[in-house]
C-alpha cells in the first residue's frame, strides 16, 4: 500500500464532527490480502514491518544530523491495545541515541501542584530527537474525564467542579500548547490504538492464563473496562476537539498488532521525510581542515 492512502485513511481531518464507530478496529488491508493464505500474509506483514524499519532508521538519522526539527509521537490507549508492543517494535528500528521514551501514570502529589500540562513539558523531545509518550496529557482530559474526582487540586479557583466548559478549555489549552510546539520546530504526531472491547477481552484472558503474561494484568484494567462506553465517548469529544492542521490525531485500527506497528512506523516515517531535512554541508574552511587532518593521519 501506498503510504498517502494510509495516512489519508486513518488521519482524522480537523473541524468536522469525529465519530470512532467510522473507524474499524479489525481493519487489515483487505484488498490486497484477499486471497493470500494465512502463512502469506504474515510473510507479507513481515516484510512491510521490516522495511518500514529501515526507512524509519534512515529518516531518524537524517532528523538528528539536521538538528532542527523534533518529533512527539504521542500514544493514547485502552489497556491491552498494543502501545508498549507498538514502542517495542518502532524503537527496534532507531538510534537509541535519537529516541526517549516517558511512560506517564497517576500524577504525584508534586505534579498536581502545577497546571496539568506542567509535567509533559519536562519531558518534550529536543531537536534532532525523536520522543515517544506513552500516555501524555491527554489522560487529563480522558481517564480524567471518566474520573473527575482526579482533578482535585487542579481545579481552577473559580470553577465548583468539572463541567463542560472545563473540558472544552483543556482542549483549547492543549491546542494551544501544540501549535507553541509546532510553530517552535517540533513535529506532533498522535496515535489513538483503536482496539475493540472484543479483542481487548481477549488480550486480557491471555494475560490471566499465560503464566508469562500474568505480570501485565493490573486488577484496575478490569475495572477501567468497565467504563468502556465513557472512555470512548471521552475519546470521541477529545480526538474530534484536539485533531488540528498542526497536531493531527491518527486513529489506528489496532486488533491486529502487525497493522498498528506498520501504521505507527509509516505516520512516523512519512512525517520525517516531508520535511526539508539534510546533512549539514561541509564549509570550504572545514573542507580544508578535514583534508589536513586525513593527511596527517595518513603520513602517520
Ligand atoms: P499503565 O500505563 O497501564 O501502566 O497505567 C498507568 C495508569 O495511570 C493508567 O490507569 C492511567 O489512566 C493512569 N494515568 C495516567 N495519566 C494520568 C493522569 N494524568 N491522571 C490520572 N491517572 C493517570
Ligand atoms: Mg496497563
Amino acid at each position: 500500500m501506498i503510504r498517502k492512502d494510509i495516512i489519508d485513511l486513518f488521519r482524522v481531518p480537523p473541524g468536522k464532527k469525529f465519530r470512532l464507530k467510522d473507524h474499524n478496529p479489525g481493519w487489515k488491508q483487505t484488498d490486497e490480502l484477499e486471497g493470500l493464505g494465512k502463512d502469506a500474509v504474515k510473510e507479507r506483514a513481515k516484510e512491510t514491518l521490516e522495511r518500514n524499519l529501515a526507512d524509519l532508521a534512515e529518516a531518524q538519522s537524517l532528523l538528528y544530523a539536521d538538528d532542527r526539527y523534533a518529533v512527539l509521537v504521542v500514544l493514547q490507549a485502552m489497556d491491552a491495545a498494543g502501545k508498549d508492543g507498538t514502542i517495542k517494535h518502532v524503537m527496534s528500528g532507531v538510534n537509541p541515541q535519537g529516541c526517549q521514551v516517558f511512560s506517564f501514570k497517576k500524577p504525584s502529589a508534586e505534579e498536581l501542584d502545577h497546571t496539568f500540562l506542567w509535567r509533559y513539558t519536562r519531558c518534550l523531545p529536543e531537536r534532532g530527537r525523536i520522543g515517544i509518550f506513552n500516555r501524555s496529557y491527554y489522560e487529563d482530559v480522558l481517564v480524567v474525564k471518566v474520573h473527575p474526582g482526579l482533578v482535585g487540586r487542579q481545579l481552577p479557583r473559580e470553577k465548583e467542579k468539572p463541567g463542560k466548559a472545563f473540558w472544552e478549555d483543556r482542549y483549547e489549552d492543549i491546542n494551544a500548547f501544540e501549535r507553541h510546539l509546532v510553530r517552535n520546530g517540533t513535529v506532533i504526531l498522535k496515535f489513538f490504538l483503536n482496539v475493540s472491547e472484543d479483542e481487548q477481552k481477549r488480550r486480557l484472558l491471555e494475560r490471566l492464563q499465560r503464566p508469562e503474561k500474568n505480570w501485565k494484568f493490573s486488577p484496575a484494567d478490569l475495572a477501567e473496562r468497565g467504563h468502556w462506553d465513557d472512555y470512548m465517548a471521552a475519546y470521541e469529544d477529545a480526538i474530534g476537539a484536539t485533531s488540528t492542521g498542526w497536531a493531527p490525531w491518527y486513529v489506528v485500527p489496532a486488533d491486529h498488532k502487525w497493522v498498528t506497528r506498520a501504521v505507527v512506523a509509516d505516520v512516523v516515517t512519512t512525517a520525517i521525510r516531508g520535511l526539508d531535512l539534510k546533512y549539514p554541508d561541509v564549509t570550504p574552511d572545514q573542507r580544508k581542515l578535514l583534508d589536513e587532518a586525513r593527511a596527517k593521519l595518513a603520513a602517520e
